[in-house]
């Protein structure tokens, strides 16, 4: 009883994240300060806080604005539903982990538990940071220093902290490593290659298949995967992901050849993908 009491908490603070995640994307792109109350993008009237609340207001208010009735777009509930999602994804499969090791082995340490409280942080950080780049690249065909920067330099922090700590050895056949010295070296070549990769495809294809923006979201894919092999996997996913909608959206017509289908979007699935799955998917793979 008591963990599902946790885990629904846990699902309003990823909703609640969501909804201030929508609210960064509105305010970036109109450069409006993130202070102050949110206002209906028609009619410009100041949202009362229980017209406010993430996913229940739109279900209300039947997905249209209190004042103006015009209708609220479909990503404000989406974009929270999907956080609010990896966020309890997050806990329950660290907590999977933290059952194998106290049976194994003994009851974690204080140590150990702030090395499982980090990486659940760590998670957060990115899975913001990879919706950010889904929304608003698909939205505005851009991506934000602001948020990817400072998020790349947050991810490798943690990382390099995470791995310092005693409970990281579990993470070592996550492709974490406990010396500081091959987080770095490890790190570095993960964020290496998907930069390589992005110049060269901005070389052969005269800039067209790509833009410098993914090429720092390369920077992020790198700092967020630690390891050279789940920055490949990721890559492997956006690409083929990618392919798969571009031919849709083409054969519906929706797109031509010449228009412009943003990569950040798919390098961000990618690297969800490969965020949650890439040990299952090397294990099935080569076992
Ligand atoms: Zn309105």
């Amino acid at each position: 009883m008591l963990i599902l009491i946790f885990y629904i908490s846990v699902f309003f603070i990823g909703l609640a994240f969501g909804s201030f995640l929508n609210c960064v994307v509105y305010r970036l792109y109109k450069k409006r300060s993130l202070w102050g109350r949110s206002q209906c993008p028609h009619c410009k009237k100041t949202i009362v806080w229980h017209d406010n609340i993430p996913l229940l207001s739109f279900l209300v208010l039947r997905r249209r604005c209190r004042y103006c009735h015009k209708v609220i777009s479909w990503q404000y509930p989406f974009i929270e539903l999907v956080m609010g999602l990896l966020f309890v994804f997050s806990i329950w499969q660290l907590n999977n982990q933290l059952s194998i090791i106290s049976y194994q082995f003994s009851v974690p340490t204080l140590a150990e538990y702030a090395g499982f409280i980090l990486s659940i942080f760590k998670d957060w950080v990115v899975f913001f940071t990879l919706v950010f780049i889904f929304v608003y690249d698909i939205k505005y065909l851009k991506i934000e220093d602001i948020v990817l920067l400072p998020a790349t330099g947050i991810v490798i922090a943690l990382s390099v902290i995470i791995a310092q700590l005693p409970g990281s050895s579990v993470f070592v056949a996550l492709g974490h490593s406990v010396s500081k010295f091959v987080v770095f070296k490890n790190l570095g070549l993960a964020m290496v290659i998907p930069v390589v990769f992005f110049v060269l495809q901005y070389i052969l294809t005269k800039g067209k298949g790509v833009g410098l923006g993914d090429v720092r979201i390369g920077l992020f894919m790198g700092a967020a995967l630690g390891i050279w092999y789940n920055v490949v996997i990721a890559l492997f996913f956006a690409y083929i992901i990618g392919a798969i909608i571009s031919g849709i959206l083409l054969i519906q017509k929706k797109k031509t050849i010449k228009s412009q289908i943003p990569l950040g979007p798919f390098l961000a699935i990618g690297t969800l993908i490969a965020y949650l799955y890439s040990q299952q998917i090397i294990n099935w793979y080569f076992l």
